[in-house]
């Protein structure tokens, strides 16, 4: 099989996890998001966790070098990168340090899907999940600065992978199913 690299963008709550699982296991890609990741650092207490808890309870981003290594350790035991990517790159340091990994490892981005849903049905979303899940950063301060990091560290990233021509903006309202299917009408 040939490499591949998809990247699901978007804001918190805009459905960037359900859809990475659904998209990856029928691509047979492998779905790396970051912030899987450090939850798992957190959890275990490791270094990288004990030094990512502060930055993911308050909403805030982890620093660039921390995320890049986290993914590199993951990129690096593939034999064939055949990656879904959720939540990363957040940055456009990120993005240009995932550039360079990627031609390293003789891949390269294949495409972008932008998941839309408007700021208020996330908000809404991002409640119900804390009384779902109870995650640490699904209250009401930690999501209005994770939108506000959003629109102001990742949304340049959207321009970024337009004028390479690999964006592809899906409407990301309504059932899992029905958004799945968008994604990958958008992605043939
Ligand atoms: P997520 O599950 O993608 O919403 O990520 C949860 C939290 O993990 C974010 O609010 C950040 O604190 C942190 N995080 C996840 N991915 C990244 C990344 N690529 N860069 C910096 N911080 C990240």
């Amino acid at each position: 099989m040939a490499s591949e690299v998809l990247l699901l963008i978007g804001p918190a709550g805009a459905g960037k996890g359900t859809q990475a699982d659904a998209l990856a296991a029928r691509k047979r890609l492998t779905k790396l998001s970051t912030g899987d990741m450090l939850r798992s650092h957190v959890a275990r207490g490791s270094q990288l966790g004990v030094a990512a808890k502060s930055y993911v309870d308050a909403g805030d981003l982890v620093p660039d070098d921390l995320i890049v290594d986290m993914v590199r350790d993951q990129v690096s035991g593939m034999e064939e990168v055949r990656v879904l990517l959720d939540g990363f790159p957040r940055t456009p340091a990120q993005a240009e340090a995932l550039d360079a990994m990627l031609a390293e490892f003789q891949a390269r981005m294949t495409a972008v899907v932008l998941l839309e849903v408007p700021e208020e049905e996330l908000v809404q979303r991002l409640l119900q999940r804390a009384r779902d899940e109870g995650r640490s950063d699904d209250n009401e301060e930690t999501i209005r600065n994770r939108m506000e990091v959003y629109r102001t560290s990742t949304r340049p990233l959207i321009d970024f992978y337009r004028d390479r021509g690999l964006l592809h903006a899906v409407d990301g309202v309504g059932e899992v199913d029905a958004v799945t299917k968008r994604i990958e009408g958008a992605l043939v």
